[in-house]
């Protein structure tokens, strides 16, 4: 007998459900729930709408990773020639980055159906949405099903702005399908998602501009990152417009192949800039994917910014109701909607409760080089803690002198001057997202800078910068009322 026949058939189950849990969303939260409670021996259903696996697998981490790898072997084949190779010169071909990435993809989707199956999860390939606090509809069939408990994680989708023109644009969910490779790209919005794909587009040939509304990209960064980053893209010929965004898109006319520009984009700027595109970028940040999913029929609560509103349970106002991921909106990261799902499923379904701890949550941004971080930024610091050190140091790696790269990397770590805790730490350096994995081991177990510089350093390498720290470069002490949030002097 299957895993399935024999939850269905066992004799415990109250007849007025056809299942313990119905999970709507199949990515990255809804997945893991969904086997780890059925691994505890709850009756699970899936539904996911698109592709197994959510924005991660399909249209987000995995892909864009992929894309940053082909993106980095032009440095490398200008490096190469410095280290003594004699190559011929090298073609890109789009195409072939798009199959590549198409089959690992397909690869992983399968693995997720297999993994499931396996696991003894029905899945269902429809979208879902509630009737009541008990019900979901399969709009594929119409068919209903009543659920005990109900998981959503339907992630989010990118926001759009409303502008002239807007429907000529794309977003990342279609930049990895593009037919044509975009010689002349524009950018709308300066995070993450924008950052690495400006980096990425930029390093396999196209001309980037970025359309920032604000004063710097990355915003939320530590500051020293922040401008090491729009330092470095600069000086790569990426063009960053700040204190600007996107007012109207136009397709140019004429016939395409018939002009230089015909079939492009015109991108016209709320301070009156003209750009020319092939493709136009918009990655304005994501939205959760909240709407026409019944939440007002079953009664579930959202907030201003249209997530649901969860507690540390990710439990909604509905008790028999949770969400977990990108649609509570708390943090958008692959990990944390996997942790969430997995807390859920041991806590409603295997006598075992825990809950998140969203203290410490590294993260990388996938730039050349890349950052890590995690823990405070410096003025984070400065805002809750009395007296603040900041350890910084800027160098070029061993590589870079024989490579003639000029670019300055930067580590940065933060730290409570009482305790001698480390509060933040901040990278932006090769293997930056390597490093930061480890070093929030440290951070979360509550290190101190003594510890960082009683550890030996590992030479020749990037890391090694980080134990060999020996004194801040500028503390900042408000334990005097008469100095408040500035440098008491550089110690
Ligand atoms: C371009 C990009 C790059 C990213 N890079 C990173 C990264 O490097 N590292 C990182 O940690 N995070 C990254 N993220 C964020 C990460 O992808 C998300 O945080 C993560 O996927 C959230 O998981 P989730 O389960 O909440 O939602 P998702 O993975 O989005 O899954 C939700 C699923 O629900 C389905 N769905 C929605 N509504 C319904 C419905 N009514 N019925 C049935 N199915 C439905 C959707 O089709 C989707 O498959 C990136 C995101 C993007 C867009």
């Amino acid at each position: 007998m299957s895993t399935s026949a024999a939850k269905a058939s066992a004799p415990s189950r109250e007849a007025e459900f056809d299942v313990d849990l119905f999970v709507i969303g199949g990515g990255s939260g809804g997945i893991r729930a969904a086997r780890v409670a059925s691994g505890h021996g709850a009756k699970v259903m899936l539904a996911e709408e698109y592709r197994l696996g959510g924005t991660c697998v399909i249209r987000g981490c995995v892909p864009k990773k992929l894309f940053v790898y082909a993106s980095r072997f032009s440095d490398t084949f200008d490096e190469a020639a410095e280290f003594g190779w004699r190559l011929s010169v090298p073609h890109f071909d789009w195409p072939s980055l798009v199959a590549a990435k198409d089959r690992e993809i397909t690869r992983l989707e399968r693995l997720y159906g297999t993994g499931q199956e396996g696991a003894g999860v029905e899945v269902v390939r429809s979208r879902a949405v509630l009737e009541d606090a008990h019900t979901v509809r399969l709009l594929e069939d119409g068919r209903r099903v009543r659920a005990r408990t109900i998981l959503i994680a339907t992630g989010a989708r990118p926001e759009l702005p409303p502008f002239d023109g807007i429907e000529l644009g794309i977003t990342s969910d279609g930049v990895f399908d593009l037919k044509t490779f975009p010689r002349k790209l524009v950018i709308g919005g300066a995070g993450y998602i924008a950052m690495e794909f400006a980096g990425l587009f930029a390093a396999l040939g196209s001309d980037v501009t970025v359309v920032c509304r604000g004063s710097n990209v990355l915003r939320g960064f530590d500051e020293d990152v922040r401008q090491a980053v729009a330092g470095s893209y600069t000086n790569r010929g990426i063009k960053l417009m700040f204190g600007d965004s996107i007012r109207r898109l136009e397709r140019r006319d004429g016939d395409v192949g018939g002009g230089d520009h015909a079939g492009r984009i015109d991108v016209t700027t709320e301070q009156g800039g003209r750009l020319v595109a092939d493709q136009v970028l918009l990655a304005f940040g994501r939205t959760p994917n909240t709407t026409s999913l019944g939440l007002d029929r079953a009664g579930v609560k959202t907030g201003a910014d249209g997530a649901i509103i969860v507690d540390a349970n990710s439990r909604t106002n509905i008790s028999n109701i949770y969400a977990v991921g990108d649609v509570s909106n708390q943090f958008n990261l692959t990990p944390v909607a996997i942790r969430e799902g997995h807390a859920f499923a041991d806590s409603v379904f295997g006598k075992k409760a825990w809950q998140v701890d969203y203290s410490n949550v590294p993260t990388a941004v996938f730039s050349s080089p890349e950052i890590g971080t995690v823990g405070l930024t410096e003025l984070e610091a400065r805002a809750q803690y009395l007296a603040v050190d900041v350890y910084k140091v800027r160098f070029r790696p061993l590589k870079a002198a024989v490579t003639g790269d000029c670019e300055a990397r930067l580590l940065k770590v933060v730290v409570d001057c009482e305790s001698d805790r480390i509060l933040g730490i901040h990278i932006f350096a090769e293997e930056a997202s390597e490093m930061i994995q480890v070093l929030a081991i440290a951070v979360g177990s509550g290190a101190t800078m003594k510890d960082f510089m009683s550890v030996m350093a590992v030479h020749p390498t990037v890391g090694e910068e980080i134990v060999a720290m020996q004194t801040p470069t500028v503390r900042y002490d408000r334990r005097d009322a008469s100095t408040p949030l500035v440098p008491s002097a550089a110690v």
